[in-house]
């Protein structure tokens, strides 16, 4: 396939537009035959600056149709092509003139976050089949950031419901609250973050880092922790008050073996890992021992909770080491592979819940 010369597009000679030209054509020609454009061609093509929320769309020729149904093919809004105008476009382009060789900047569509950090904090409503994880990842930033810059959260991060609103801080670290007197220097200490790029953060809007905080400011610490605070957990309905290792999110294998039955929701509730008898059994990661003993047709079994949102539970074990209340470090071998329980033969039966809701734990153990 070949691409139309178009003047005033730059870099047509560059192999990897050539290149990156080719695959979005392939695309919009698709797309346009789809929707009956049949005179118009042309592509999108995504600014080679990733770090901008633009993009360019660039009509190579555009016979007979308007812009206006280019920008529907762009997935642009007519609002959009008018913005783009206000960057001092033409007019005329947009007023259903016919396009050839036309340039023209659009706003990035709001689901595609840019990259570079945010000017400002993100109000994000939970919906169904969200979990911290997800929305973590959607906007570029770790788990306990989101922890950190809920105050529900932070009591209890299993505690996400439909409809809440959850803060979302521009980057990675603490978003704290200025008290009277704090100098930056302060916060940066008492977070482990750096005072440099506490500055440079376009967010905190800082004029030099010596300026004076006015209280009640939200200032973030990019990089920053906050001390780790023991939390109620309850055991057997009681609440006690443990100085629990938190899990970082990210879990080890539970043992060694082979995936004889996968998880499927609805249907079976883990993996099973099956191996000789005996074999170790890891705890996937940090957390608390919630449950240590017998549990029907599960035989020994240990459930963990890592404190974050994440339980892991180990069943038919043959045999097992702490006890109900106990703490174990991530990778820290918790009992043996057996077949207690309702069980054909020796193998672990490895369970993730998040939020109280099973996962398939395959998304969450390393590839
Ligand atoms: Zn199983």
């Amino acid at each position: 396939m070949t691409i139309p010369h178009q003047a005033g597009y730059p870099n047509r000679g560059c192999g990897l537009c050539r290149a990156v030209a080719h695959a979005t054509l392939l695309v919009l020609v698709g797309s346009v035959l789809v929707m009956s454009y049949p005179q118009l061609t042309g592509h999108v093509q995504p600014m080679a600056d990733a770090g901008n929320d633009v993009r360019h769309a660039s009509v190579v020729s555009g016979r007979g149709a308007s812009l206006s149904a280019f920008v529907n093919d762009a997935n642009a809004s007519t609002d959009e092509a008018t913005d783009a105008v206000g960057q001092g476009l033409p007019a005329t382009v947009v007023s259903g003139a016919t396009v050839a060789g036309d340039l023209f900047k659009l706003p990035l569509a709001q689901t595609i976050i840019p990259k570079r950090p945010r000017k400002d904090l993100v109000l994000y409503t939970v919906q169904a089949g969200d979990n911290l994880s997800t929305i973590a990842e959607r906007y570029d930033v770790d788990i306990d950031t989101l922890i950190w810059a809920n105050d529900k959260l932070e009591e209890d991060p299993d505690y996400l419901t439909i409809g809440q609103q959850l803060v979302i801080p521009p980057v990675s670290g603490v978003l704290y609250t200025a008290k009277d007197g704090d100098t930056v220097a302060d916060i940066a200490k008492k977070f482990k973050g750096d005072v440099r790029t506490i500055s440079e953060l376009e967010y905190n809007k800082l004029v030099a880092p010596s300026m004076n905080i006015i209280s009640g400011t939200k200032i973030m610490i990019p990089g920053g922790e906050k001390p780790y605070q023991p939390r109620l957990v309850y055991i057997g309905g009681n609440a006690v008050m443990v100085n629990a290792p938190r899990g970082g999110g990210r879990f080890v294998w539970p043992t060694t073996g082979y995936i004889s039955t996968y998880f499927s929701a609805g249907g079976h509730r883990g993996i099973d890992i099956a191996g000789p008898p005996g074999t170790p059994v890891y705890a996937a990661d940090a957390g608390v021992v919630i449950l240590a003993g017998w549990d029907g047709g599960y035989g020994n079994c240990i459930i963990i909770d890592h404190g974050n949102g994440f339980q892991t539970l180990y069943a038919h074990l043959a045999a097992f080491y702490p006890q109900t209340g106990s703490n174990v470090r991530r990778g820290q071998a918790i009992g043996k592979m057996g077949s207690t329980g309702n069980s054909t033969g020796p193998h672990l039966h490895f369970e993730v819940l998040y939020g109280g809701g099973l996962v398939n734990p395959l998304k969450y153990l390393p590839q």
